[in-house]
């Protein structure tokens, strides 16, 4: 039955382990590659059709030709990055996932407001510059990967950063020290239940490397990779207990089938054992990707090896089953 659907996403971030996953559980698979990526993924014999763009952004042409095949799109960091807010939910073709919950996670305010009412710790955010409680970091809405993030120690350093910033908004954050470690979860729609994946560290330059000088440098955030953490297992229930919270919460923000499908929080943890989620990502992570033959969280609820690409074929397989793809299409 499943062989009637072709899974289809953009060839860039984590293509390749979602394809593999829909193909190791019986699917057909399209990658749409750019044009001089094509010989790249041909390399690939778990994907059965490729079809060349210039650039991404022609993806709503081949919308349009896609639309009389079975598709189903699985969305990752890409699409937003190429298609844009607007362009995610304009698709046509089905897509795993709620597109609701795109105006949750990209509107700052509105990411912040979900993540605090979820009831998980948050860093504090400092409106008047005379309760700021040194380190934090400015961050300017408009920022990407850490670019645009700015540490300050004292408020003199701070008055000056803030005089750059006019006219864009920011918010001043505590800055947490600590290690940071991203969470990968999947929450079924189809059980109620949330699974942990697996878990990364992400490799930033420069301030990962910081530690290996005797001097100050500025830090810039800049990820080069990714690489891969276990937890300490009495942490474990607090890391499944976020997850749930931030579930929870988005039914009641967003709409009855809220957030489901992959996500990833991203946290710092202090000396004290305490989680600080700094952020949310609706959809598969890029470090999922040390996972492709599963994890060892994933070990502990599989008996065969499951990454998060492989475990999104998984759900859609079973909502065939279940009649019920509506479910986890929009
Ligand atoms: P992306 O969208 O790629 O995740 P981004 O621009 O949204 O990037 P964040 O992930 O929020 O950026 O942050 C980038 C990095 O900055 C983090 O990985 C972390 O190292 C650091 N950082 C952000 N906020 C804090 C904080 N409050 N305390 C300490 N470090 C922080």
């Amino acid at each position: 039955m499943n062989n009637q659907y072709t899974i289809a996403t953009l060839g860039s971030h984590s293509a390749l382990q979602i394809l593999k996953g829909a193909h190791d559980e019986g699917f057909k698979t399209l990658v749409i590659a750019l044009n001089k990526q094509i010989s790249f993924y041909k390399r690939y014999s778990f994907i059965d059709e490729i079809i060349g763009v210039d650039a991404f952004s022609k993806f709503p042409e081949i919308e349009e030709k896609l639309k009389d095949k079975k598709i189903i799109v699985i969305p990752h960091g890409s699409f937003v990055a190429y298609l844009g807010m607007e362009g995610n939910k304009k698709m046509t073709l089905p897509y795993f996932g709620n597109k609701r919950v795109l105006d949750f996670e990209f509107d700052r305010v509105k990411q912040g407001n979900w993540l605090k009412e979820s009831g998980i710790n948050t860093p504090k955010e400092f409106k008047n510059i005379e309760e700021v409680e040194f380190p934090v970091i400015i961050k300017s809405f408009g920022a990407a990967g850490g670019k645009g993030y700015f540490l300050v120690n004292n408020k003199q350093d701070l008055i000056k950063k803030i005089e750059t910033f006019k006219g864009q908004q920011y918010v001043i954050q505590q800055y947490v020290v600590g290690v940071s470690l991203y969470i990968h979860y999947f929450y079924s729609s189809l059980t109620n239940k949330l699974e942990i994946m697996s878990m990364d560290r992400r490799y930033e330059t420069n301030v990962d490397a910081l530690g290996r000088l005797p001097f100050n440098v500025p830090p810039s955030y800049v990820v080069v990779g990714n690489s891969p953490l276990v937890l300490r297992e009495s942490m474990l229930p607090e890391a499944y207990s976020m997850g749930e919270k931030v579930v929870k919460k988005s039914q009641e923000l967003i709409g009855p089938k809220g957030l489901f499908g992959p996500f990833c929080l991203e946290t710092i943890i202090t000396p004290d054992q305490k989680f600080y989620v700094i952020e949310i990502s609706a959809r598969i992570v890029a470090g999922t990707n040390l996972f492709i033959e599963g994890s060892p969280y994933a070990d502990l609820l599989y008996n065969e090896p499951m990454s998060t690409g492989r475990r999104i074929a998984r759900e859609i397989k079973n909502a065939i089953k279940q009649n019920k793809l509506d479910q986890i299409l929009d």
